[in-house]
C-alpha cells in the first residue's frame, strides 16, 4: 500500500478510569519517532486536563482536542454505576466523528489511521468508513482479553444462568487460562448481569478486536507465552508493547505529600503502600478493617485515600501508627523506592505492572472487572503476590497476608520472582527485545 506522505492519526481515548493515560504515554513514543506524523487526540476535557498536564512535555505533533462528555446542561447524576460512561457513550461515535472532521479540516491532512482505545468496538466501523486501518489499544492484561474474546465460547460452554456450584472449574480449554476459575472471570461474561450496558460493550469488543489491523497492550509477551500465541493466531496481529513504565520514563506525579522523604526515614522493605486506584472504594467497614490492621500490626504505611474518605477511619488513628495519608501519591516512585515491601491493591493492570517494575510483592483486594483474573494469575501463576483471605479486607486477613509477604519465607520468594519477571520484562524492551521489535511493527502500521 502506498504510504501516505502526510500521515495523520486520529486517536480516541476512553476518558474514565485509568485508560488515557497510558494510550497517551504510547502516542507520545509514537509522535517522538515519526515527527512527521500528526496526532490528533480526542477526550473529554476533564480527562485532557488531567493527563495533558502530568504527561511529560509532549512532542509537538501532538495536538489534544476536547469532545462532548454526554452529560446535558445541568445534568444531576443519580449515582447509578458507570452513569457517566453511559452518558458517554451514547454520544459516542458522533463526538468523536465531529472531532475528526475538524482536525482534519483544521490540519488540512486527510486522516490515515485510526488509534482507539480497545473499549470503542465501534471504531471498526469508522475505520471502515474513511478506508484506514484501526488499531486498538487494550489496556489491561492479555488474560482479561482473552476472556473476552473467548465470552461467546464461555457462554456456550457454561451457559448464562450463573456458576452456582462451578465457581472452581478452571478455563483449561482456553490456552493458558487453565489456571484460572470460572469465578475469577469479570462480571458480565458468564455470571452477573449479562444484558448490562457494560457487559455488551465487553462483548461486543470481545467480538471484534480479531478484525482490528493490530491489537495492542501494555505487557511482554514472556509474561503469558500460551496466551500470547493464542492471540496472535486469533487477531491479524497482537502485539505486546510493554512494560510502558520500562520503556520509557514514566510521567512524573509531583510529590506534594512528601512521600519520597518520608520513605527515606524507613527501613528497606517494610512499608505498605495502599492504593486502590482512581474509581474502587472500599466500603467503610473495610476501611476500618484496614487501619485496625495497621495499628494492630504496626507496619509503616503509606495510604493514598481521597480526603473525603477519610471520615471513617477510627478517631486518631494517626497518632498511633507509623504511617501517612495522602490524597495521591507519586505511584510509580514509591512502589520503585527499596523501603516498600507490599503493596495493597485493587488489582488494576497499570497498578500492577508498576508493582513488577518496582519488584514489590501484591495482597489483592479485587473490586470488579479484570481485578480478579489479575489477582488470580499474580497469587497461582506468576506467584508474586496473594489475594487478601476472603477476598475482602478484614483485620485478621489483613494481618496475615501483611505477616505473609513481609515476614515469611514465601514473601522472600515473591521478590525473588520479582526478579526474575522484571529482568525479562526489561529484555523485552531492550534493543532486538520483543517488545522492542513490536513496537517497530506497531510504529510502522501507524506511521507508515
Ligand atoms: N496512581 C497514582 N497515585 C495514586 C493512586 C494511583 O499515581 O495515589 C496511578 C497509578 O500509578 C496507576 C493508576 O493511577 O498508574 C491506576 O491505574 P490502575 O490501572 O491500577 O487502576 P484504575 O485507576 O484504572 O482503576
Amino acid at each position: 500500500m502506498a504510504q501516505p506522505v502526510n500521515p495523520h492519526v486520529a486517536v480516541l481515548a476512553f476518558p474514565f478510569s485509568t485508560h488515557a493515560a497510558p494510550l497517551l504515554t504510547i502516542i507520545n513514543r509514537l509522535a517522538s519517532s515519526s515527527p512527521n506524523t500528526l496526532f490528533s487526540f480526542f477526550s473529554t476535557a476533564q480527562s485532557n486536563n488531567s493527563i495533558f498536564s502530568t504527561s511529560q512535555s509532549t512532542p509537538p505533533n501532538i495536538k489534544a482536542y476536547n469532545v462532548d462528555d454526554g452529560e446535558p446542561e445541568g445534568y444531576v447524576f443519580v449515582g447509578k454505576p458507570q452513569e457517566d460512561i453511559e452518558l458517554f457513550m451514547r454520544v459516542a461515535p458522533q463526538n468523536f466523528r465531529k472531532g475528526i472532521e475538524m482536525a482534519v479540516e483544521e490540519s488540512g491532512r486527510k486522516l490515515s489511521c485510526l488509534v482507539t482505545d480497545a473499549f470503542f468496538w465501534f471504531a471498526k466501523e469508522m475505520a471502515l468508513e474513511n478506508g484506514v486501518p484501526w488499531l486498538p489499544f487494550y489496556t489491561s492484561a492479555a488474560c482479561s482479553l482473552s476472556s473476552h474474546v473467548y465470552t461467546d465460547l464461555l457462554r456456550e460452554t457454561y451457559g448464562v444462568g450463573g456458576m452456582a456450584g462451578r465457581e472452581d472449574e478452571t478455563l483449561n480449554f482456553i490456552p493458558g487460562m487453565s489456571n484460572v476459575r470460572i469465578c475469577d472471570l469479570p462480571e458480565g461474561i458468564v455470571f452477573g448481569n449479562l444484558e448490562s450496558f457494560f457487559s455488551n460493550l465487553l462483548h461486543k469488543m470481545g467480538q471484534v478486536l480479531p478484525e482490528a489491523t493490530a491489537v495492542f497492550i501494555n505487557s511482554f509477551e514472556e509474561l503469558d507465552p500460551d496466551i500470547t500465541t493464542d492471540l496472535k493466531s486469533k487477531c491479524n496481529q497482537y502485539l505486546n508493547v510493554g512494560p510502558f513504565i520500562l520503556a520509557t520514563q514514566p510521567p512524573s506525579v509531583p510529590d506534594s505529600h512528601g512521600c519520597l522523604a518520608w520513605l527515606d526515614k524507613q527501613k528497606p522493605a517494610t512499608v505498605a503502600y495502599i492504593s486502590f486506584g482512581s474509581i474502587a472504594i472500599p466500603p467503610p467497614n473495610e476501611l476500618v478493617a484496614l487501619a485496625e490492621a495497621l495499628e494492630a500490626s504496626q507496619v509503616p504505611f503509606i495510604w493514598s485515600l481521597r480526603d473525603k474518605l477519610k471520615v471513617h477511619l477510627p478517631n486518631g488513628f494517626l497518632e498511633k501508627v507509623n504511617g501517612i495519608i495522602v490524597p495521591w501519591a507519586p505511584q510509580t516512585d514509591v512502589l520503585a523506592h527499596g523501603a516498600v515491601g507490599v503493596f495493597i491493591t485493587h488489582g488494576g493492570w497499570n497498578s500492577l505492572v508498576e508493582s513488577i517494575a518496582g519488584g514489590v510483592p501484591m495482597i489483592f483486594r479485587p473490586f470488579f472487572g479484570d481485578h480478579r483474573v489479575n489477582g488470580r494469575m499474580v497469587e497461582v501463576v506468576w506467584e508474586i503476590g496473594v489475594i487478601v483471605e476472603s477476598g475482602v479486607l478484614t483485620k485478621d486477613g489483613i494481618i496475615s497476608g501483611l505477616d505473609l509477604v513481609l515476614a515469611q519465607e514465601k514473601g522472600k520468594k515473591m521478590r525473588e520472582n520479582l526478579r526474575g519477571i522484571k529482568q525479562v520484562a526489561q529484555t523485552s524492551v531492550g534493543a532486538k527485545g520483543s517488545s522492542t521489535e513490536n513496537f517497530k511493527k506497531l510504529l510502522d502500521l501507524v506511521c507508515g
